[in-house]
Order: C-alpha cells, then structure tokens, then sequence
C-alpha cells in the first residue's frame, strides 16, 4: 500500500522536524529528517577530509548507507544522531547540500524510503523536487528571531555555548545559501499551505497539520 505522504519544508529553526517527529508519533506515522541525511554525508566528509568544494570526491557515497530510523540518523549502522549536530557540521552543511551529485544520491535514498507507508518527509525540497505528489505540503515559516530564540534555548537545554546574535547570524547565512543555490533551493512548492509559526505553541502547529491532513483523507478517493 503506498499510504499517506505529509511533505514539510521550510527555513533552519522553523521546527519542521521536532514538529513532524510528533505528527508521526501521534499518528503511527514514519518520520523521515532529510536534513539529517544531509547533515550525516558532511559529518563523513568532514571526517574523510576531503575538498568539501570538489563534487568528484563526494564518490564515497556509493558504498555508505545512510538511514534515518525512530529519530536518529545512522551512517553504516554507527549512530551519530549528536555528531551531526556539531558547529562544523553546520557549517558546512549548505555547502554539501548544494553539489548536485550529493542531492541526487540523497533523493533517490528519500524517495525510496518514502515508497511504502505513511510518511511524514521534512527538509527544504520535499514538496518541489522529492516528493513532488505528496498528499498535503505544507511550508512552516518563523521570524528570524523567533527562530534564532527556538535554536538558542535548545542548545542552552543541551549545555552548548550560545549567543543570540551568532545564532541569527548563522540562520540568516544558512537561509540565504539554501535559498539562493541552483540545485533545488529551499521554495515554497505552489501547491503547499504555508503555516507562520511564530506566535503559535508547537502543539498548536501539530494540532493544525492534524486538522488538514485529516481533511485531505476525507477528501481522498471522492
Ligand atoms: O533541517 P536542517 O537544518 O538540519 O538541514 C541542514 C541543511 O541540510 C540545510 O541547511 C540545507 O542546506 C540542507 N538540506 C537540504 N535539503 C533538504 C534538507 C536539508 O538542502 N531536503
């Protein structure tokens, strides 16, 4: 059965997948974070030590599995959930993601994944590009600063060094490369619901997507 496809996407800290990790858990649903994915081939990079500039050396990739699976992310079954979460990672994750040959190994992996199921899928291109049929997309946008506030008080909760104004410095940053590169930047599909999140709780998101997942299942097959 090829089930129900939720595609979210949206700009860093915008809670795309703290809100489809609950979305999923709710509804028995799987979680898929293609950020993680993306985030776990620099962690790899990084480690190889290889020209992140240089697309030919992202080679290594055809013999590494990555799998994301109940809210972590495995490269060749070694859990490096917390790892992909390090300031060097994120640093250098818009790079990575903008080499053609990364994204197209990265989407054929999500696609393959999403075939079975229901599926709640969160990144940047999953409504344009990896899922371009989904049953209901959906676009999750925050002010900066509230963004900046969410990603600032997780890493006090996780006893990182933080400041305010480096962590809306490298969210502007990052939001300006995913959106400006040429290999399927971060864009509102047409056909998506765009949802401002930023004077609404995280249960009230949840309740919301609920509310309109719902109606496109009553919806289907009539
Ligand atoms: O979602 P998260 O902020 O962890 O994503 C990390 C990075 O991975 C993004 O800044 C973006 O460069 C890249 N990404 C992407 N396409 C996706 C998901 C993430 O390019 N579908």
């Amino acid at each position: 059965m090829p089930g129900y496809k939720l595609a979210i996407d949206g700009p860093a800290g915008s809670g795309k997948s703290t809100i489809s990790s609950l979305i999923a858990k709710k509804l028995g649903w799987t979680h898929i974070d293609t950020g993680a994915m993306y985030r776990a081939v620099t962690l790899l990079a990084i480690e190889k030590g290889i020209n992140l500039n240089d697309e030919a050396s992202y080679r290594f990739l055809e013999s590494t599995y990555i799998h994301y699976d109940l809210d972590k992310i495995f490269i060749d079954n070694r859990d490096v959930t917390e790892a992909i979460r390090s300031e060097s990672v994120t640093n250098n994750v818009s790079l990575v993601a903008s080499m053609p040959y990364v994204r197209k190994q990265l989407v054929d992996l999500q696609q393959k994944a999403a075939k079975n199921g229901n599926i709640v899928m969160d990144g940047r291109d999953i409504g344009t590009v990896v899922l371009p049929h989904a049953d209901l997309k959906i676009f999750l946008t925050a002010n900066v600063e509230e963004r900046a506030k969410r990603r600032y008080k997780e890493n006090v909760k996780k006893g990182k060094e933080a400041q305010i104004s480096k962590v809306i410095e490298d969210i502007v940053i990052r939001d300006q490369k995913d959106s400006t590169r040429k290999e399927s930047p971060l864009k509102k599909a047409s056909d998506a619901i765009e949802l401002d999140t930023t004077y609404l709780t995280i249960e009230q998101v949840v309740n919301k997507i609920i509310e309109l997942t719902d109606k496109k299942e009553s919806n289907h097959g009539v």
